[in-house]
């Protein structure tokens, strides 16, 4: 057995011109790339360098064929590659290489996230509207209009910075969000794009470096992240960690390397024993050792004032095997060997995360009483942690599981995607539509269920309240009181994962009370109380509006019940100006 730190995901954290996506490959696929990438040459002259480009592309799209759902069209991938290269031309990127390697390589990452023609296509497209002579019109003639429009979205999306927190730094990550709401596809090109410019930040000057960054932690690590899109969260996390903190990050670099053998060892021998208990009870399993990223380890000792030792003493190992019942098997094998840890066991498989995440975790004292963090999942779900939203594109479902787009991971995706467009519409402030989100994507979560056993996740801290307007803007309304395990309690209570929360409702709708707004937890719950408030502050002004008036007209000795009814009136405002 190997045990390899976390082979998945280092997938990812390739570095341009890196051999380490080299998968086993047949020698038929490596035949059909060299074909490929040599008719290319035949009829444009590609260079030998330009030839190679292609051909590593094509290494990753064969090296992730068996496990995609749908096949990649090389020649339209490799008509995407001739028309970026002849467009893009002598351009040069800061680092002095030929501009080509930028798109070549956002269409690798997406490649290796397993993504379709299309988005391979859009991605080796992605900069030729902006930054070349090419049109619009020319890509949507040549590619049609699929590929034509998430070019455009990414264009459009290009040039949007955040670096501070005023208006036009807000509008900017709504239009972002809409982007996503439209097509997910383009954001995944444009984190691509900025994983890929990342990983050549070195050549951009300080200040740029700086700016960009900060970005990246502030703005793209999080959005992957709310997209379950690991595998690029911690490579985007750890290279703006780089240039934010040089000094920090080589000193973690360090300290981890320091201990790597040990742990190596450490992480081998408890694999090798658990693989042998499961194979007892027939349960087949990978077992590999994990590695912490840098700067999530740096971020825990920041946070919460630890020392090094103190969080990387925890050994961290994932066992994956073939199905949820075997999860949950290898949990009960690992827990009869092993002692588990109070309070650490969690069931992320019947309660996934909003961002789709699911897994067993548990920690146990493992051998020599050291203590061992271990996560159990299935393949399907590893993708799912890998590559979040963009794994369920294209995971191709096994023979007797229901198909992808039916599970709760969809039911996920489709409430996220719908809660971003309701706060598109609701806030007027966009001010406060970035703090809510920044809000919302750090936050943990609890699990509650209605009384008829249907499972809702809600932002940590959340009240009977927040339970209320999630399952409905009306039952919000209307609350007057709330059973949480049939026992009565305050509408400030605080929710707990397990929890079964029943609302009572009055008849009428008696609308909400203004301390409300001091009790929710939840953007959504905080909205619709500010909604309902703001309408009734309208019909208020309203109706004191029209008793002013008819007071008015009354003192001037004219008839306000005729003129306050009649289309005279109408006339009148518009002709003051008012609509
Ligand atoms: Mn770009």
């Amino acid at each position: 057995m190997a045990i390899a730190e976390d082979p998945k995901t280092t997938q990812l954290t390739e570095r341009p011109g890196g051999e380490g996506l080299r998968g086993a490959r047949g020698p038929a696929e490596l035949a059909r790339d060299a074909r490929t990438a040599s008719s290319a040459q035949g009829r444009l002259g590609l260079s030998d360098s330009e030839r190679r480009l292609l051909s590593d592309l094509f290494a990753i799209v064969s090296e992730h064929a068996a496990d995609s759902a749908v096949e990649i069209d090389r020649a339209r991938v490799q008509d995407a590659f001739v028309f970026a290269f002849e467009h893009h031309g002598a351009q040069r990127r800061k680092s002095g290489e030929d501009f080509i390697v930028h798109p070549i390589g956002v269409a690798r990452i997406c490649a290796s996230m397993r993504l379709d023609t299309e988005t391979l296509c859009a991605a080796l497209l992605h900069d030729t509207v902006e930054d070349t002579s090419a049109s619009l019109e020319e890509v949507r003639e040549r590619f049609g209009e699929e590929i034509a429009a998430l070019v455009d979205g990414v264009t459009k999306l290009t040039g949007i910075t955040f670096q501070s927190r005023d208006e036009a730094q807000a509008n900017n990550y709504r239009k972002m969000m809409v982007a996503m709401a439209t097509d997910v596809r383009v954001i995944l090109i444009k984190l691509a794009d900025r994983l890929h410019n990342m990983r050549t930040i070195d050549a951009m000057p300080k200040q740029k470096q700086m700016e960009k960054a900060r970005e990246t932690i502030e703005i793209y690590a999080p959005l992957a992240h709310r997209l379950g899109i690991h595998a690029i969260k911690w490579e985007l996390e750890d290279l703006a960690f780089a240039t934010l903190h040089p000094r920090k990050y080589q000193e973690i670099k360090g300290l981890v390397a320091q201990q790597r053998e040990e742990r190596e060892r450490y992480v081998s021998e408890a694999g090798e024993y658990l693989r042998s208990e499961l194979a007892e009870v027939g349960i087949e399993a990978e077992i590999a050792g994990r590695a912490k990223h840098f700067y999530s380890i740096y971020s825990k000792m920041t946070n919460k004032g630890r020392e090094f030792n103190e969080i990387y003493d925890l050994t961290a190992m994932r066992v994956i095997v073939d199905s949820v019942k075997d999860c949950y098997g290898t949990v009960g094998v690992i827990h009869s060997l092993w002692k588990p840890l109070p309070g650490r066991f969690k069931d992320f498989i019947a309660m996934p995360k909003v961002n789709m995440y699911q897994s067993l975790h548990t920690t146990v004292i493992g051998p020599e009483g050291r203590p061992l963090e271990i996560q159990i999942r299935t393949h399907e779900m590893h993708e799912m942690a890998e590559f979040g939203v963009a794994a369920h594109w294209v995971y191709k479902h096994q023979a007797g599981e229901p198909p992808v787009g039916q599970g709760p991971a969809e039911d996920a995706k489709l409430k996220w995607l719908r809660s971003m467009l309701d706060w598109q519409k609701e806030l007027s402030d966009p001010r406060e539509f970035m703090d809510t989100l920044r809000t919302d994507l750090f936050e943990e979560e609890v699990y509650v269920f209605t009384p008829k056993g249907e499972v809702k996740s809600l932002a940590a801290g959340a009240t009977p309240l927040d339970f209320a307007y999630e399952v409905h803007t009306e039952i919000g309304h209307r609350c007057v009181g709330a059973r949480v395990n049939g026992k009565i309690v305050p509408l400030h209570y605080e929710l707990r994962s397990g929890d079964i929360v029943e609302i009572l409702t009055a008849k009428r709708e008696r609308g909400p009370s203004r301390d409300w707004l001091a009790m929710v937890k939840t953007t959504r719950a905080r909205n619709k109380i500010k909604q309902w408030f703001k309408a009734e502050s309208r019909q208020d002004t309203e109706h004191t509006g029209r008793e002013l008036l008819q007071e008015h007209l009354r003192k001037q000795g004219l008839p306000a019940q005729k003129i306050t009814g009649s289309a005279l009136l109408a006339d009148v405002i518009r002709e003051v100006g008012y609509r």
